[in-house]
């Protein structure tokens, strides 16, 4: 453990490391902005690896692109344990989500050597290769290929200048195919993966609680739904003989929010974007696109909401006399944590005398793919008035170097902790 003199000198150093990082920015954009493929990015990574060279875990970066820095433990042959997130950033994006588990993990490593703490088997410190979205429309690159998740199709995605994923995987210096090859289930045993991450919503903060861990990460369905009425004279059609497609979009956007309101849980409900074809003024909308949202940890409730949903705006629809077509897509299926890594966190909060609470995810991460190959679980820390993804987004140092504390006590209890599959 650490004495306070260590902890505030923790707190300094991961400061630091957020400041540095956060330097490497494109200019052009606003916020802290570190697309994945940007120059920028690449720069970043340099730095990052130094710094888990710096804290001396031997690094090496895998043919997906993550960064993977390695505190041998006393059995290389054990499973081993693995932390980490990502540190490229949304655009307009802040300098906290993804970075905190980073440099948290390589913070963990530093603290676990300079005690002389052995671990039994060997920690992986992992800066997982995009994060984010991007114009591919597939976020989690790294995870997902080191869950063996990503495929061919995958890498023939294009953004809107054509350039597919794969070419630019080869531009940033990566082989596509190799990226594909590099499942890690076929190469690396492992025993547990913990992510620490930003809360990024206001829970933690209004609570007054500095630790949250995390119950179940939101399954995502995504929704487009087309509505098509009839393109007539706006100056002459009478309002009672319409089939006006944005009204019944109109309708469908409210009956989205209706749905997110009435979740029992944790459950939300988001219209993102409404399209309509007629470019005229003086035209009843004849075709507009609706691309909405929903999200849950209650896998019940989010697939029952799909019906739901449907239901009730093909029923408005058909009052304004328009058809409609839905198109529903699953982003990410509902993640539990592993109850083990959940109760090996808590007991360690508890002990620690850190007060905590179980916490939903709305937001996806890295820790969804790596369920896949091992028993998950995640840390959160408050983010200040709930603020994410935009140049605000805040954690005080001090709460830094708390949710750091919680991590690196977890990961030793994990070292000797049985953790039984299909929990
Ligand atoms: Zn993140």
């Amino acid at each position: 453990m650490l004495t306070p003199s260590q902890t505030t000198e923790a707190a300094e150093r991961l400061g630091s490391g957020i400041g540095e990082i956060s330097d490497y920015r494109e200019a052009s954009r606003p916020g802290w902005t570190r697309d994945v493929f940007s120059e920028a990015y690449r720069e970043s990574r340099q730095w990052t690896l130094q710094r888990m060279s710096d804290a001396g875990l031997e690094v090496h970066t895998d043919d997906a692109g993550n960064i993977v820095g390695r505190l041998p433990g006393m059995n290389p042959n054990a499973p081993a344990l693995v932390t980490g997130s990502h540190t490229d950033t949304v655009d307009g994006g802040g300098r906290f989500d993804g970075i905190v588990g980073v440099l948290g993990g390589i913070e963990a490593g530093r603290q676990l050597r300079e005690s002389g703490t052995s671990l039994g088997r060997d920690l992986l410190v992992v800066d997982f290769f995009g994060e984010e979205s991007n114009p591919y429309g597939l976020s989690c690159l790294g995870s997902r290929a080191a869950a063996g998740e990503l495929s061919t199709g995958d890498l023939d995605r294009a953004d809107y200048r054509g350039v597919s994923l794969g070419e630019s995987y080869s531009r940033f210096g990566l082989d596509p195919a190799a990226t594909l090859g590099s499942h890690w289930a076929r190469s690396i045993p492992l025993h547990a993966f913990l992510e620490l991450h930003i809360e990024q919503g206001p829970t933690l903060e209004q609570r007054e609680l500095p630790l949250g861990i995390v119950t179940g990460i939101a399954g995502i369905q995504r929704l487009l739904a087309v509505f098509t009425g009839s393109p007539d004279h706006a100056g002459t059609r009478p309002m009672t003989d319409r089939a006006d497609a944005m009204v019944a979009a109109a309708e469908a956007v409210l009956a989205v929010r209706r749905e997110g309101c009435g979740a029992p849980n944790h459950g939300v409900a988001t219209t993102t974007r409404l399209e309509s074809e007629s470019r005229s003024p003086n035209v009843v909308p004849s075709l507009v696109r609706m691309t909405s949202e929903v999200r849950s940890v209650d896998a019940d409730w989010l697939s029952g909401a799909k019906g739901r949903l449907a239901e009730e705006i093909r029923d408005q629809a058909r009052q304004h006399g328009v058809d409609v077509d839905f198109t529903w897509s699953t982003d990410n299926e509902v993640v539990q944590t592993h109850t083990g890594v959940h109760d090996t966190a808590a007991r360690v909060a508890d002990t620690l005398g850190i007060p905590w609470m179980p916490i939903p995810s709305g937001a996806t991460h890295d820790a969804v793919h790596m369920a896949t190959l091992a028993p998950m679980g995640m840390i959160f820390i408050p983010s200040k008035a709930g603020k994410s993804h935009c140049p605000e987004e805040w954690t005080d140092f001090t709460d830094v170097a708390t949710g750091v504390t919680a991590l690196t006590q977890t990961l030793i209890a994990l070292d000797h902790t049985e953790l039984p599959r299909h929990v």
